[in-house]
């Protein structure tokens, strides 16, 4: 229990935000919020229970922050350091909590740095699209200046951050704008099987060793629902801009498996608009000449290849089970099947690489001169088995700094790429982002599209979100954005697809 934290506050509305603020600080620790004293099991009152006590309180409109110690005597929280907001709501209807969430988290964030001494990129924030605010400035005709200010100001964000938000922005903006009024829609097919799992995975993934028999009641499955997509996209007269094909590994489908599902959508569908259309082959061990040539065949656009990393003793480590040889055959193999559009996936961060490390894999990525290289930061995401290893493995790390990140920007920008798209997701080692660069024009449209969340997505398959992005009369996006999911385990997507496609149905109604 000693990397436990606890913290308390007087108010449940905001113990989201307090818990990811703290968290951004402290990403390797349990962090507990506690609303009221009796949240607070018997044994959680135990002084040596958890590492530090914080109390957060909004009382009388004024916001304040404690570090508390227990009294080894009478076992009492007592307060140990206080701070108070000079700020307080203008409106104190704030029938949201919208100025009080800000005014915790700046105060919140103040003090943790000069405890920690770290400064967060992002300052405050910890939602998953901050290019929105960007966008946001850009769209309310604000200048450069207005926009770093009022971005800075609110959330705290460093220099450096709030330069790439704004020209990643900008670039986004020129991709997004022939699709901002159009009754477009982007599909999304999972196919949830791979080679292997890797150790830090958390998306919907099956060996396929052992459930390579369920592929093809899946893709009869997935059939079902194209039928569904081809009826509806009638119906609504719903563009299809980008079609991308993801999961788990695609292309640990056969052949003729991979050939069936491509035909079957191209017979269907009418894909005459589509603008790119992407098969995540992602893990080199999966890829073939007859698997590539087949996508390339069926109208593939933009393929994946994903090494993660360049060093074989990483790759061990992951549980990837294909080394960095297979990875120059696998881009050979594209290159000759005549893909010119090329993505990369890289993570920094894996466990025990450093910045040696990023650099051997970023040389040799150079050499193989794909189109576009997206770069994650390390999500330590409880659900994967990376959590559980870096806890039995104290002495093997998972390290994001500043400088890795800058490292790999500089060295991603002289090879012709520039940031066109960035992300961040909860509990990412060193609180930074994930970022696509590209070459121009070879930009990932689906990514974008998806990002700004700048029209629908019917995705299909397990374990997939359809979005639906409401349109007004004449086409512009109204705001409001509704989901659905599909279930998660392959058997029972196959059993219940019907179902799967009538949440879809009801999704799209009216
Ligand atoms: S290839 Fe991707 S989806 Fe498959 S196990 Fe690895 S991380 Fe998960």
């Amino acid at each position: 229990m000693a990397d436990t934290i606890h913290v308390f506050t007087d108010d449940q509305k905001y113990q989201y935000d307090i818990h990811s603020l703290f968290k951004a600080f402290f990403p390797k620790e349990d962090v507990k919020i506690f609303c009221s004293r009796a949240e607070v099991s018997e044994g959680e009152k135990d002084p040596g229970s958890c590492a530090a006590m914080y109390r957060i309180t909004t009382a009388g409109g004024r916001v304040s922050f404690e570090i508390l110690k227990t009294d080894e005597l009478t076992g009492e929280k007592k307060q140990e350091y206080r701070d108070e907001s000079p700020e307080t709501p203008a409106d104190f209807d704030d029938p949201h909590g919208a100025q009080y969430r800000s005014i915790i988290k700046r105060l919140i964030y103040r003090n943790l740095r000069k405890k920690t001494d770290i400064r967060l990129p992002w300052g405050t924030l910890t939602g998953i699209r901050p290019v929105k605010l960007f966008m946001k400035g850009l769209e309310d005709g604000l200048s450069d200046e207005d926009i770093k200010a009022r971005i800075r100001d609110e959330y705290l964000v460093s220099d450096t951050r709030l330069e790439l938000g704004l020209s990643i922005a900008k670039t986004e903006k020129k991709i997004l704008d022939p699709f901002l009024h159009r009754n477009g829609y982007s599909l999304y097919l999972g196919i949830p099987f791979c080679p292997t799992t890797c150790l830090y995975c958390s998306f919907t993934s099956y060996p396929i060793s052992a459930y390579g028999n369920l592929a093809d009641a899946y893709i009869k499955a997935l059939k079902k629902e194209i039928d569904y997509v081809a009826e509806e996209s009638e119906k609504n007269r719903m563009i299809s801009d980008t079609v991308y094909i993801g999961g788990g590994t695609p292309t640990t489908l056969s052949p003729k498996q991979l050939s069936d599902l491509l035909s079957y959508l191209r017979n269907k569908l009418d894909l005459s608009g589509v603008k790119e259309f992407t098969l995540e082959a992602g893990r080199p061990d999966s890829i073939t000449r007859e698997k590539l040539e087949a996508a390339k065949e069926q109208g593939v656009s933009r393929i994946s290849i994903n090494p993660q990393t360049m060093n074989e003793k990483t790759l061990k480590v992951i549980g990837r089970a294909h080394t960095v040889k297979q990875v120059y055959e696998a881009f050979d193999i594209a290159r000759k099947a005549g893909f010119d559009n090329i993505n990369t996936d890289l993570i920094i961060g894996l466990p025990g690489e450093d910045i040696k490390d990023l650099i051997h894999t970023l040389e040799r990525i150079r050499e193989l001169s794909p189109e576009s290289v997206t770069v994650h930061s390390m999500a330590l995401k409880r659900a994967a088995g990376m959590h559980e290893f870096l806890k039995n493995n104290p002495g093997i790390q998972s390290l994001n700094t500043p400088e890795m990140t800058e490292e790999a920007d500089r060295r991603i920008r002289e090879m012709g790429l520039l940031p066109y798209y960035l992300y961040r997701q909860k509990n990412m080692a060193g609180n930074l982002e994930n970022i696509g660069y590209a070459k121009e024009g070879r930009y990932g449209l689906y990514n974008v599209l998806i990002m700004e969340e700048t029209e629908s997505i019917i995705a299909l398959g397990a374990g997939t979100v359809t979005k639906r992005v409401y349109r007004d009369t004449e086409g512009r996006r109204t705001g409001r954005i509704e989901r659905c999911d599909a279930v998660k385990d392959v058997r029972l997507y196959i059993e219940k697809t019907d179902e799967m496609i009538e949440r879809k149905k009801r999704l799209f109604a009216d």
